[in-house]
Formats: C-alpha cells, structure tokens, sequence
C-alpha cells in the first residue's frame, strides 16, 4: 500500500509531513511549531487561509481582510458554489418553510429516530438523478467516502485507485486494511495493467476514480474506465463530488457526460459544493446501499442531517431541473474565462467549472497571492510543499451567476499579476 509516498498533486496530503519532512517532535514542540508557522505567514502577509466572510456565499461577498482589519468586497473565484445555490431565492425560501414545519434538527441517527419523510425523499431524488436504484446520506462527503470505502472494502481486499484520490477516499482505504496501488493520475494503460495483474486472483477487484479532479478540474475518462472494468469485473466506485448538479445535459454528473449512467456501479457525492450546503451521499443497487446503512460506521453512528440541509438539497434539485440555463451559463462562463486567459498567454483546456492556473517556476505565488487579494479577487492558492515547484497553481472556480464583467476583471487582475510577478517576463521586457 503507497498511501504515503510523497504527494504530487490532488487534495490528499498531509500538513505535518510537507512541513516536517519526518522530522519527530513532541506533542508540545509540534503546536509550537505550527503556531510559529501560522503567526509569520499572518506577519508576512502570506496567509490567505481563513478569511472571515461576513455575508452571504455568492458571485461578491464581504470579508474581514485579515491584513488591514477592515472590511472589504471580493469577487468570489475560490468557491464550488458552482450554480449559486447557496443563495438562491427559492432555496432560501424552501429552507425557511423547512423550519416552521420542522424546527432546525432531528436529534438522531437515521436507524433510530433521524429517519423522516423528507429524508427518504431526498434519498430517492438523488437515485433518480443518478440513475441507481437507491442513494444513503452522510454527514459530509468526507464521511460518505470514509463509510463507503470501510465498509465495502474488507481488509486484503485489492483497490486500484488514481493517485489524485480524494483524503477522504485514502483514509477509508487505511480504515479498511486494503491492498491498494495508486495508478499515475489519469493513466488508463497503468491501469489496465494492474487490472491484468489483479485479474488472474479470484479476490475482488475495487476501482477508485473522481469524476471531475478538485485541483485540476480535468475529468477521469470514464468512458474507458467503465470498459475497462467491465472487462476485468472490477466493482467501479465515482466519487463525484465536483461532477454532481453540473456536469451532464441534466446535472446528473460525469457518467451523464460520457454516457455511462449504467456502467458505474457505485457513486459518491457530496452537498458542499453546488448545493452549497454540506452532506453527502452515495448512490448505488439496493443491495449495496442496504449493506452500507448497517455497515458504513459514519452513516449509522451519526445524527441524521437536519431537516434544513435536506430542504436545501431538495430545493437545489428543484432549481437544477427547472432552470437548466444555470448549467449551460457555468459552462460559458468557463469557456469565456478560457478563452480570455489564452489572449493573456495562459493556456487551459477547461473541463469543468475548475481552472488550475499553473504558475511559472520564476513567480513569487506569494507576492501575486496577495496581489489577486489586495485588488479584491478570491482565488485559492495552491503552494509548494503541497505540491512540487513546477505545479503550484492558482485554483479558479467560476460560478454560473459570475457577469462578464466580472470575468473581464478576473482576466485584467490577472494579466497584471502575471506581468509584474513573473521574473522571467520582466527581464525579457527590461
Ligand atoms: N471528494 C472530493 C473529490 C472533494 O473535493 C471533497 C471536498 N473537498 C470531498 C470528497 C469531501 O466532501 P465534503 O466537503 O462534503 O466533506
């Protein structure tokens, strides 16, 4: 099992080691550390994380910016709030009429008293969105992938999986024992090879991909990974956290995209991206998802999610079918970002709502960090240790309520950005 070999992309990776490089410390010595990092990235104006919003998720918001104390307006490119739905009006008001009907918890698990109409509602919705005959819920997506792989996977058990897997997916798999073999990402020959390798043992095979890649945004090919474990009865699992509610004619997900729905046996989503709230959920046969409700360990020994996650979910749903114009918007704003960064020099191919701008070995990240900050622009960063020199990237995520205008300005920050931090363009111009 290479679950801990050096992390070279993809959102599973582990703080202390990138910062410790193994070195041993006392429990003490270890939050002394960390305290020393955190107070000097703040002191050097370098420290991105945690910037407290004080409105509403949506296209622009309020936040409290940490380096001046003040409050300030940002336009919003770090979040997977791809459709707007975490402040769409009919979802607000489908949230509130959850409270007056059903105040604002459930006070316990689905197998004891959490268990309600509206949540074996939303149960079914997502199947049919799916295609499956059955879906679970779960806490966060975390959990979904956690109890999933736990459950499903017993200990010995081969699991295949791309090495951009999901944290959540690699801790269920040390959770479950499994003798799992990362393939490089996206490499459908790897793959097959160790399917062939596999194939000759009567063991059960499992198969792990994402339909669309967090810090990438490129999607898994799934219409030859479906093929491929067809053709080696491997038991395919999608986490398709990114995919689900926009990718697809009917925001069904990543196999609606490749025309697939039928040929993945199990998929995993999540609420805390374009439904804007938090929970998860995984779809799949019946027989698979009634296992799962007595054996996933963080489906039955956690609370129900509140009535009003569920109305949001729901609602989210709703909105998604009804105005089908959301998704086709998201795409055109991702194109048009595109096609706008291509005229600045920055080539993307976009795959999803997801844009991984890859910043050149000669840019400080750091200065031009802050320079999308200062000038109101929300973008992730995604830095060396977290990933090698050559692929730190600015992580842009366009939402389907973004204006052109808001686009132009991401576009015009970023020209900037890349012409007076970039070392190498400097010197060429001086
Ligand atoms: N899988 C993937 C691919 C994700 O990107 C995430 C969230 N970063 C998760 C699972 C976990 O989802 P949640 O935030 O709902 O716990």
């Amino acid at each position: 099992m290479n679950l801990n070999k050096k992390f070279g992309g993809g959102e599973n990776f582990s703080l202390w080691d990138m910062l410790m490089n193994g070195k041993q410390l006392s429990f003490s010595d270890r939050i002394t550390v960390f305290s020393r990092f955190t107070s000097e990235l703040t002191a050097n104006q370098q420290n991105f994380y945690m910037r407290q919003v004080t409105s509403a998720a949506d296209r622009e918001v309020e936040i409290i910016d940490p380096f001046t104390n003040r409050k300030k307006r940002m336009l919003m490119f770090g979040s997977n709030n791809y459709l707007g739905l975490a402040n769409h009006p009919y979802v607000r008001e489908q949230v509130k009429k959850a409270i007056d009907k059903f105040g604002v918890g459930i006070g316990g698990p689905p197998l004891l008293n959490g268990y309600t109409n509206q949540y074996r509602e939303l149960e079914e919705q997502l199947a049919s969105l799916k295609q499956a005959e059955d879906s679970l819920l779960f806490s966060s997506g975390y959990a979904a992938n956690v109890g999933l792989v736990s459950a499903l996977i017993n200990q010995g058990d081969k699991v295949l999986y791309d090495e951009y897997s999901h944290a959540s997916f690699c801790d269920g798999l040390r959770m479950a024992k499994a003798d799992a073999i990362s393939f490089k990402h996206n490499d459908m020959k790897e793959l097959e090879t160790l399917l062939h390798q596999k194939n000759n043992s009567s063991e059960d095979i499992f198969v792990g991909v994402e339909g669309v890649y967090s810090m990438d945004g490129d999607l898994a090919p799934l219409n030859k990974v479906t093929s491929l474990c067809k053709k080696n009865k491997a038991i395919l699992m999608v986490d398709d956290a990114h995919g689900t509610g926009v990718l697809g004619e009917t925001g069904s997900g990543t196999a609606e995209h490749f025309g697939v729905e039928d040929m993945v046996d199990i998929t995993m989503g999540t609420f805390s991206k374009t439904f804007g709230v938090s929970g998860g959920f995984v779809s799949a046969s019946k027989p698979i998802i009634n296992y799962l409700r007595y054996f996933a360990r963080s489906h039955m020994f956690s609370a129900s999610l509140p009535p009003v996650v569920i109305a949001a979910v729901l609602a989210g749903l709703e909105v998604i079918k009804k105005e089908p114009e959301l998704i086709k918007k998201l795409d055109e704003n991702a194109k048009y970002a595109s096609v706008g960064l291509k005229k600045i020099g920055i080539n993307i191919n976009p795959q999803s709502a997801i844009l991984a701008l890859r910043v050149p070995e000669t840019m400080n990240i750091r200065e031009a960090a802050y320079h999308f900050h200062k000038t109101g622009i929300f973008v992730n960063s995604i830095e060396y240790p977290a990933v090698p020199l050559n692929q730190q990237r600015f992580r842009i995520s366009l939402m389907a309520t973004h204006t052109k205008d808001d686009i132009d300005y991401l576009l015009s920050v970023t020209e900037e950005v890349w012409a007076f931090y970039n070392k190498e363009i400097n010197l060429k111009a001086c």
